[in-house]
């Protein structure tokens, strides 16, 4: 076994499997460094890392991943929703700090039950603050940008505050480089009643209505040319098929779901299969770590790649 090393700022390091900090539950062994401020953030930075949000867009190898993997926790997972009352009038608020660890569900109800509006269209996304904001993660009925006043970024040079304007950001894109960590964001928000928060947070909700419920990483491919994913996956013939114990869903052909004991590797076949199969190109929605496999790599015998 090797022995973790001391943090000399005190930041909790352990070897641990990943599987338990995704929503796909699969994922091997890294070394984890937890850390509740930015002394101990530098720290970790100090050597390669990867930063983890909520593990709802990733794919984490078996083999678990070579770098450190840093986790925010303490104060940078705590939200202070205060009204600032320098920048806050009674229509719009800036909030104080929201820390990158912060679940984001937890923090969409608390903000419908304050009656503050315009993150309310991001309601069902299993994220933390930090990565659904790296990722500018959305719905139709609202993006994570619809409700940032300003961004703490602590980067390899140091720590960085900015504002929206200062990023080039766009559809599923901050501008912030990889990893480049979102440690905390004041919110800029409307004051609208709780009941009126709640009627656009339903809306957002019941377009989930036809995703499974079980453990995964949320859709597998982004639609091409505007065409759904999904529906050339099942076109294909796909839906429901299983390799080990994941399964295409049979609720949605764009979720590959955990069935209980899925590894990486049954993940990675049924990614395979479903681009071998689907007559365009496909790129992934999810993050593989700590990379994209090989197409055909991973496929089982009786799905064996045919010839081109
Ligand atoms: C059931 C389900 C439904 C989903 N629905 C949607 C949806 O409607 N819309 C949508 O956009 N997405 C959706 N997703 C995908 C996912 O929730 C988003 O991609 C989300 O932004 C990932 O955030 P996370 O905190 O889980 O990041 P992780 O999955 O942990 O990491 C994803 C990436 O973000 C980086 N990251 C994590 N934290 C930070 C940080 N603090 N600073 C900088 N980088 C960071 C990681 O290094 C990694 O590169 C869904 C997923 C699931 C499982």
């Amino acid at each position: 076994m090797t022995a973790t090393p001391e943090s000399r700022t005190g930041a909790r390091v352990q070897r641990l499997a990943l599987a338990r900090f995704t929503t796909l539950g699969v994922g091997g062994e890294a070394e984890v460094w937890v850390v509740t401020n930015h002394e101990q953030l530098a720290e970790a930075m100090e050597e390669p890392y990867r930063i983890l949000g909520g593990g709802s867009n990733l794919v984490i190898s078996d083999q678990g991943v070579p770098e450190r993997v840093i986790r925010l926790s303490g104060p940078l997972a705590e939200r202070d929703l205060t009204p600032d009352p320098d920048l806050s009038d009674p229509d719009r608020i800036v909030t104080g700090w929201v820390g990158g660890g912060v679940p984001l569900p937890g923090l969409i109800r608390a903000l419908q039950k304050l009656g503050y509006s315009n993150l309310e269209g991001t309601v069902g996304i299993p994220a933390q603050v930090g990565g659904a904001v790296w990722m500018n993660a959305g719905t139709r009925y609202g993006e994570m940008f619809d409700g940032l006043h300003t961004l703490e970024i602590a980067t390899p040079a140091g720590l960085r505050v900015v504002t929206p304007d200062d990023l080039r950001w766009g559809y599923r894109d901050s501008g912030i480089p990889r990893n480049h960590i979102v440690t905390r964001v004041r919110l800029k928000l409307q004051k609208r009643t709780p009941e009126e928060v709640l009627a656009k947070m339903t809306l957002a909700d019941t377009a989930r209505k036809g995703q499974p419920k079980m453990k995964t990483p949320g859709c597998a491919f982004k639609n091409p040319g505007g065409v759904g994913a999904g529906r050339l996956i099942d076109e294909a013939g796909l839906k429901g098929t299983r390799v080990g114990n994941a399964l295409i869903a049979p609720e949605h052909a764009n979720f590959i779901v955990n069935l209980g004991g899925a590894t990486a590797a049954d993940v990675h076949a049924l990614l395979d299969l479903i681009r071998q199969r689907v007559g365009v190109p496909l790129e992934l929605e999810y993050e593989l770590w700590p990379g994209e496999v090989q197409l055909g790599a991973s496929l089982p015998a009786q799905w064996a790649l045919e010839p081109t």
